[in-house]
């Protein structure tokens, strides 16, 4: 969406100055930090934030949030993205999910900080054998009066390191039920036992191998009936995918994966359309008058455009394959300037073209991988299974 044709009104100005004097005061973005979806908010942010409602902004203020519209919504995204800050998505995941199945210990302790965002989540599903098919996982749960003893490891667990919460898929039962016999907990990061390492990922950022090792806690964790895990965590994972979610060209703020990653897409655009008014060619003429430059900017222009009009789980594997084809074929168009990292001389646009090479493919891959959407939609549409 083209914001700039969107005429602020007085209030929403003010409002708009308000917190870009509170980012300002609070944090210095890092322009070498283009794709910050693994990166969590910094803490000094996220608390000043939290005060006044704004990491849940669109929740009701006695919620935790600030009641704001849809305008309101847009400024703060788009100052975050102005200032590389991330949002903070896993926690908005799973608001509704602690209303729904959450015991009342958990709704009245630890909801009302995760709604203001004061503490964090992180989403413990993957594990090293089991990724798509979440249904066969093997960390195991099991009860011994009224606590329960974790054992197990997750793969890919991302802000690991910096969550109070994992939001945890447990097997409670035999393996060869299947989605029959899991359960869902909210398990504190710091309970002895839990421990997360780092995975460094292409394109910079971190996730995390995370173990639990006797991690004991009380049945308060548990979320929603034990053995019925697939209900509890079917509708986060459904929101996740974008299913439900229109997003009409506006990226809500912590919204779906597919419009984070077209905002990418939009950078990268951008980037690459300076190094074509940077450039000249043999007859002294700009590089935006190339027919080839304009051919490979418009195809661009143009998968953009398509993806901000992905609706719903549409969203996630067209911007992502977008992401991942434009950053290749930019790269070639751009090579060799386009391919300097930020902070090396003559990089152009903060090197986002060579860091989207490395960072694109992932976005295939992580919340579900681009042929796991292919099936849900062909699942959807009625299609016939393809085995
Ligand atoms: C950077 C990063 C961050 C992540 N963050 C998190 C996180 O915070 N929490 C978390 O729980 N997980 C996270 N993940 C895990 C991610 O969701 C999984 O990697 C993903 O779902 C794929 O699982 P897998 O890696 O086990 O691959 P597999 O499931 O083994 O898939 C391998 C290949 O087979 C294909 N495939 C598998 N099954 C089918 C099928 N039924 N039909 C067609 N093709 C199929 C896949 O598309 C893929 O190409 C993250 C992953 C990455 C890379």
């Amino acid at each position: 969406m083209d914001f700039s044709q969107v005429e602020l009104t007085s209030d929403q100005l003010v409002f708009e100055k308000e917190i870009r004097e509170l980012i300002s005061e609070n944090w210095t973005p890092n322009l070498s930090h283009i794709a910050v979806d693994h990166d969590r908010m910094p803490k000094p942010v996220r608390m000043e934030m939290a005060k006044r409602g704004w990491i849940h902004p669109d929740l009701a203020p006695d919620a935790g949030g600030a009641g704001l519209g849809e305008i309101e919504l847009e400024v703060i995204t788009n100052l975050f993205d102005e200032y590389y800050i991330p949002a903070n998505v896993s926690s908005s995941l799973l608001i509704p999910t602690l209303e729904k199945f959450g015991s009342q210990w958990l709704k009245e302790n630890v909801l009302p900080g995760i709604r203001t965002g004061e503490l964090t989540t992180c989403l413990g599903y993957s594990e090293p054998d089991n990724g798509s098919d979440m249904a066969a996982a093997t960390t195991r749960a099991v009860q011994d009066g009224d606590t329960w003893v974790i054992n197990g490891q997750k793969m890919w667990t991302t802000w690991g390191n910096e969550s109070d919460y994992v939001f945890l898929l447990t097997r409670t039962g035999a393996v060869e039920e299947k989605h029959r016999t899991l359960t869902m907990f909210l398990v504190p990061m710091n309970t002895p036992g839990v421990d997360a390492t780092p995975v460094w990922i292409l394109g910079g950022g971190r996730t995390n191998v995370t173990f639990y090792s006797d991690v004991t806690i009380s049945d308060n964790y548990r979320i929603g009936p034990v053995n019925d895990g697939w209900s509890v965590m079917s509708e986060p994972l459904a929101t996740e995918h974008g299913a439900g979610v229109v997003t009409e060209g506006v990226a809500p703020v912590n919204g779906s994966m597919g419009a984070g990653f077209s905002r990418v897409l939009q950078k990268l655009v951008d980037g690459a359309i300076q190094w074509a008014a940077s450039r000249t060619m043999a007859d002294g003429r700009s590089r935006l008058e190339d027919p080839l430059v304009r051919a490979a900017l418009a195809e661009a222009m143009l998968d953009l455009e398509m993806c901000w009009n992905a609706e719903g789980e549409l969203g996630k594997p067209m911007s992502a394959e977008a992401l991942a084809k434009q950053a290749d074929k930019l790269a070639d168009m751009a090579a060799p300037e386009g391919l300097l990292d930020f902070g090396v001389d003559g990089s152009i646009a903060a090197g986002i073209i060579a860091s989207e090479r490395q960072h694109a493919p992932g976005t295939a891959v992580y919340g579900g991988t681009t042929e796991i959407y292919r099936n849900n939609l062909a699942r959807r549409l009625g299609l016939p299974r393809p085995y």
